[in-house]
């Protein structure tokens, strides 16, 4: 099946006038309903025969919404998407005062294997297209059409390594900053890694300006080892030298992820050693407590020793705040209602 929202809207003229011989203000017409996630049957304004015949070999749209999950607490909502192929993924949108921040997957699983993560426990099914990334986007876009605002911000922090699949999340980078699309700023987008090194390098070179995070955890490397496996091919220091290189590339300051499992990574020594590797960076430390995930048995830190760590840090001199949590009660953590779904007892 050839995924149309893949194409930039130049490529999807080619290709509909080349393989169906349709004109180029057609091609933009559907170009138009594919960026609000509408179906073939939706797109009133296409005769119906092309459509028939597109419907034999092209998908319109790559993740459709099949489950919504509001928080009471803060309305924080998460949405299950299903691809063309019948796997899900999630995404989760939080609003902000300066606007509304979605949270994508870009891959079915993923196999980094972090211990606390329940995106990895069953490894890593497939990488997602570029389109199958906008597609998250343009579903969650389509659905606050009408409201206030739109999808303002992108994260990449739902399941999956974004750096593990590079290519398509590049191509996924440039189709939703397109000016003929959404047209959303690369400064309005981060992409969080658990620290693929070259790969970090590479995005450096491409001189985007999207935001870079650091799932770091843990300054030692013994002690990363043990809950984030990807430390054994990629140090810490090689892993923090890769973020100065991508600030002196793009002068985007990098964002340091530190989620604070009890008694292992929250310490005062943690808190020194962090504080050395990082020293003399342009750089800001995100801290949050571990969001319990059921299988793996890890607890997240006390708010009395997670107040102290940030205090450590600001004695050092990192600049550090705490991430705000949200949708606690919607399983707001990476990969767990897809879990649940798999496992077949939320319904
Ligand atoms: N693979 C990428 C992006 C996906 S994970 C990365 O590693 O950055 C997004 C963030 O959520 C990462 O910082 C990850 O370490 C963190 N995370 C995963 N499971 C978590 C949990 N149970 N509680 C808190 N943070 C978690």
């Amino acid at each position: 099946m050839i995924l149309l929202q893949d194409m930039t809207l130049q490529q999807l003229t080619d290709y509909l006038t080349s393989e169906y011989q349709v004109r180029s203000f057609v091609a933009k017409q559907i170009y138009g309903w594919l960026n609000k996630s509408v179906d073939f049957d939706g797109m009133t304004d296409i005769s119906k025969s092309l459509r028939e015949q597109l419907k034999q070999n092209c998908v319109a749209v790559s993740a459709r919404i099949v489950r919504t999950l509001t928080s009471q607490l803060d309305g924080t909502q998460k949405f299950l998407f299903r691809l063309h192929d019948g796997n899900v993924v999630e995404g989760v949108l939080m609003n902000y005062k300066y606007g509304n921040t979605l949270c994508v997957s870009s891959q079915v699983g993923c196999r980094m294997g972090c211990a606390f993560c329940a995106s990895t426990l069953g490894g890593l099914v497939r990488n997602l297209s570029a389109g199958e990334i906008l597609g998250q986007v343009l579903a969650v876009n389509a659905l606050q059409q009408g409201k206030e605002r739109h999808v303002t911000n992108i994260v990449m922090m739902g399941s999956g390594e974004p750096l593990d699949n590079f290519d398509n999340v590049v191509r996924f980078l440039q189709l939703v900053s397109c000016p003929e699309g959404i047209n959303i700023s690369l400064r309005n987008v981060s992409l969080s890694t658990c620290g693929i090194v070259p790969n970090i390098r590479k995005l450096a070179d491409m001189g985007l300006p999207v935001n870079l995070t650091l799932s770091l955890h843990n300054p030692d490397n013994e002690q990363r080892k043990a809950i984030m496996p990807v430390t054994k091919a990629y140090p810490v220091e090689e892993a923090v030298a890769a973020c100065r290189y991508y600030f002196e590339r793009t002068g985007r300051r990098v964002i340091i992820e530190y989620t604070l499992i009890d008694g292992q990574n929250d310490t005062y020594a943690h808190a020194l050693q962090l504080a050395s590797l990082l020293r003399g960076m342009s750089v800001h430390v995100n801290v949050i407590s571990l969001n319990p995930v059921k299988e793996t048995g890890l607890k997240g830190t006390s708010e009395r020793t997670l107040q102290k760590f940030l205090q450590y840090l600001d004695k050092f001199g990192i600049s550090a705040t705490r991430r705000r949590t949200m949708g606690q009660d919607i399983e707001g953590a990476c990969g767990q209602l897809r879990r649940r779904y798999l496992e077949g007892d939320d319904d």
